[in-house]
């Protein structure tokens, strides 16, 4: 490393840039987090409510990538507590274990309903296997994949309801990138392929593991965060949180970022950085740079769309209410609720639990607002799914995120394309993460985009 050390802004103190700094204090780097939220851990934090922590959806860390979930041990020690998967899917009256599996299929479904998924699903396979088939929209990715029977019945509705638009709308790269295949669909692929109905058609994710160990923690997702931050800071480097980034300048003749100003206490600051990792919402960047990059390029930032979330974090007077971590819900005012107190969170009083229940909508829709028609709407449907009553919930706590998910609608791609093809041309800056990315890391692998977004300050200082 030359001396002196390079400064390293990093806008965001999500897992993704909290991480990069993690990486970088580590190797004696001067480093500054700047982060907007009141607690480090972005999406993934918790936030305190009379006396409880209510998730941002329940975040639970995964195993993967074990270099980093080894360092994250090392610095949460004891904090952390491990917990067996166990999630559900609610599907036509019964329970399925999430990810779907043969033998629970076999059971819960009636065989001529069975049969007559498996044969839009080998109607789909023959059909991509015969004819190039590339498809056009989510909708037909989805049917490529399972099946139009089982599109119909289980994706059709709860795709639209889930990002408020038909899957024709959505760009099949989120099929490709975002969607788990159902592994009992991969099982009996291979059959398929057995008899030399190969899947040519399209990638998809791989199926989640069935048995796998998470991490979580008594006071839920924000400990692996505030530990990473602690960790930052111990090393030397700053994290500012309250600093809502404004500005990122740069310098016309060299076209580096030279500095970066930010909103904290009421005050305009100004830091100085040598090189710039990014972690906000990639459009979010191109309005803040000074100055701004091409016409073409704000246009198509414009493009770039996220889909809210509004999560109902509820206290209720029961010790228990659902048989798992998180249950995944189609045809619901939610599409998951989590019991996180089933994972190790302490819960006050503790003869009561809490209940996170994971909505999207748009801004300044009733789900958006937390109308009392909304909570109703959502109090009726947890009562239909015997999951508490009305009057169970003792208090209900609203938490928004503006950028919830990256909304891959259709045609997406080349403004993506435009806007990460202005960030190359800034040679010290770069735009990472769930955020800044445009894509749909787990905290795990947003870590690991972090730590290369490090290396490669490394690498070039
Ligand atoms: C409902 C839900 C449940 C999830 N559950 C899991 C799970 O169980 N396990 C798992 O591994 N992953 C889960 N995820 C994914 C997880 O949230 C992401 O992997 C992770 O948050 C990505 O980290 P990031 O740092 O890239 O982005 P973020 O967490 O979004 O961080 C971005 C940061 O940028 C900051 N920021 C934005 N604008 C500005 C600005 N102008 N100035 C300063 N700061 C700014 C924000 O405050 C935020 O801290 C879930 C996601 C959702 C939505």
């Amino acid at each position: 490393m030359s001396s002196p050390s390079p400064h390293v802004a990093v806008l965001g103190g999500g897992p993704c840039g909290l991480y990069a700094a993690r990486v970088l204090t580590r190797a004696g780097y001067a480093v500054t987090v700047l982060d907007k939220g009141d607690r480090p851990g972005g999406l993934a934090t918790s936030h305190l409510r009379n006396g409880n922590w209510y998730d941002m959806g329940c975040h639970m860390l995964h195993e993967f990538d074990q270099e980093i979930y080894k360092d994250i041990m090392s610095i949460m020690g004891d904090e952390s507590i491990p917990v067996q998967l166990d999630a559900k899917i609610r599907w036509a009256g019964s329970f399925y274990r999430y990810p779907l599996q043969p033998k629970d299929m076999l059971r819960g479904i009636d065989f001529f309903t069975l049969v007559y998924y498996v044969l839009g699903l080998f109607a789909a396979q023959f059909k991509s296997s015969m004819v190039p088939w590339v498809p056009k929209n989510a909708e037909e990715a989805l049917i490529m994949l399972y099946g139009d029977p089982l599109y119909e019945f289980f994706f059709k509705d709860f795709t639209h309801r889930y990002w408020g638009i038909h899957p024709r709308e959505l760009s099949a790269t989120f099929i490709t990138t975002k969607m788990p295949r159902l592994s009992a669909v991969d099982m009996i692929k291979k059959y398929l392929a057995k008899i030399g109905i190969k899947d040519r058609a399209i990638q998809a994710v791989d199926s989640a593991l069935h048995e796998e160990t998470l991490h979580y923690s008594r006071t839920g997702a924000e400990a692996m965060p505030r530990f990473i931050s602690k960790a930052v800071q111990a090393a030397g480097g700053v994290v500012v949180q309250d600093a809502e980034v404004e500005r990122v300048s740069i310098d016309p003749e060299t076209n580096r970022v030279t500095s970066v100003r930010y909103r904290k206490d009421g005050m305009e600051l100004e830091l100085k950085c040598d090189e710039c990792i990014s972690t906000i919402p990639i459009p979010h960047l191109v309005q803040r740079t000074e100055p701004p990059p091409p016409e073409s390029v704000q246009a198509a930032a414009k493009e770039i769309r996220y889909k809210p979330i509004a999560i109902y974090g509820l206290l209720v007077n029961k010790p228990k209410c659902i048989d798992a971590l998180y249950i995944y819900y189609r045809d619901r005012m939610f599409h998951r609720v989590g019991e996180p107190k089933n994972a190790g969170l302490t819960v006050n009083p503790p003869d009561h639990t809490l209940l996170i229940v994971e909505t999207t909508c748009e801004i300044g829709d009733e789900k958006w607002l937390g109308t009392d028609a909304a909570k109703e709407k959502i109090y009726a449907d947890l009562e239909l799914e015997n999951i508490c009553t009305r009057d169970d919930v003792v208090e209900a706590h609203l938490l928004n995120g503006e950028t919830g998910y990256p909304l891959f609608s259709l045609g997406f791609e080349p403004y993506l394309d435009a806007v990460k093809d202005w960030v190359k041309t800034v040679p010290n800056l770069q735009s990472v993460g769930r955020q800044g990315g445009f894509s749909y890391p787990n905290m795990h692998s947003a870590m690991r985009i972090g730590a290369k977004a490090a290396e490669a300050v490394m690498k070039r200082s």
